[in-house]
């Protein structure tokens, strides 16, 4: 499984890839990280040297390898994707290391799930550019060190909680992406429906990008399903009544919310009476790990007003209740 795809078929892929913004200008969002960048990158492309080596993290779906592709496009420069899990070992790193042109971007995915012999091999070619290489093998095995072409690296993590000290620190650059807005989410929404030559109606994009939970690639996969929609049972527009009829076929939760953000909400609410309930024991009651829940899911659930976080744990609020159809037997009558 290529974990670059993100579980997408070759036509949704290749969807993905028509909507992805190439440069600066396209991009939507995340002001103070882009205002950054642009400085950045204009003062490597004025001295001619590579850009210090850029930190994404962020929970999935926000941006990270679209801002990578976009950097390498700003600096007129190849980029080479990877991902932690595949780099099995130094060799396959030396080889895309040693491949790389002058001032190039290497991109790494998931760099939080790099395993240590391969981090550790990482960090000479990130600070000096040079690694070593292992020629031959038996008695006339040896290593000799090369010196690699000055080059980008560019780590994405939807985990910076689990990233090596030593790794972050070889990071000029780092920025955490945040959730959009709907009104950010309405513009992407916009543009999406315009490459993909769809007419859609203000309101109509106003709905798709309310329910995407602050995310571009959810507003994007949800119009491409709207517009299947439009087409087989619309009029070839969408309009808000289409929008409507298909998120509600699609079984799209009215505030964008996922499985997950539903089993943590309602767990909290039938297992720990709404809370307060602490990370850990959350986490165990829903299967899944305490920081993804932290990393992923619950700055989500914060933002919207759905949990709130105590000295004492993780609590519902009355919103939550709302959104699940329940009746909060905690609220004190008054
Ligand atoms: P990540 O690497 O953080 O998981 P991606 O960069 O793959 O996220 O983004 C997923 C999709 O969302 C992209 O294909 C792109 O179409 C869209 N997207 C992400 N950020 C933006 C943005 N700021 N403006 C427009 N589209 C975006």
């Amino acid at each position: 499984l290529d974990p670059t795809t993100k579980g997408y078929n070759s036509e949704e892929l290749d969807l993905e890839k028509r909507l992805r913004p190439l440069s600066f200008d396209d991009f939507a969002g995340q002001d103070q990280v882009l205002e950054n960048l642009k400085v950045f990158v204009a003062a490597a492309n004025q001295r001619g040297e590579a850009l210090d080596h850029a930190l994404f993290h962020g929970p999935p779906g926000l941006g990270k390898t679209t801002l990578a592709n976009i950097l390498a496009n700003e600096l007129e420069v190849g980029i080479k994707i990877t991902s932690g899990p595949v780099l099995d070992k130094p060799g396959d790193l030396a080889g895309l290391l040693t491949n790389l042109d002058e001032r190039d971007v290497l991109f790494i995915d998931e760099i939080h799930r790099l395993s240590p012999v391969v981090e550790e091999y990482l960090y000479s070619a990130m600070e000096d550019f040079k690694i070593d290489i292992m020629i031959e093998s038996g008695p006339n095995a040896r290593t000799v060190q090369i010196n690699l072409n000055p080059f980008t690296l560019i780590g994405a993590t939807t985990r910076s909680g689990l990233l090596t000290a030593p790794m972050r620190a070889r990071f000029g650059i780092s920025s955490r992406l945040q959730y959009y807005t709907t009104e950010l989410l309405t513009t992407i929404v916009e543009r999406s429906a315009s490459i993909l030559k769809m007419p859609i109606a203000l309101d109509a994009a106003i709905e798709i990008a309310g329910r995407s939970r602050g995310t571009p690639r959810i507003a994007n996969a949800l119009l491409r399903r709207v517009r299947d929609f439009a087409q087989i049972k619309g009029n070839g527009t969408i309009d808000l009544e289409i929008a409507r009829y298909a998120l509600k076929a699609l079984n799209v939760d009215a505030h964008g919310l996922d499985e997950m953000d539903n089993k943590i909400l309602l767990t909290i609410i039938n297992k720990f009476k709404g809370g307060p309930v602490g990370l850990s024991t959350l986490a165990t009651a829903v299967s899944e790990s305490s920081e993804t829940i932290e990393e992923v899911y619950e700055p989500f659930l914060i933002q919207e007003g759905f949990i709130m976080r105590t000295p004492r744990g993780r609590e519902v609020t009355d919103k939550a209740y709302k959104h699940l159809g329940k009746i909060n037997t905690n609220i004190q009558g008054g």
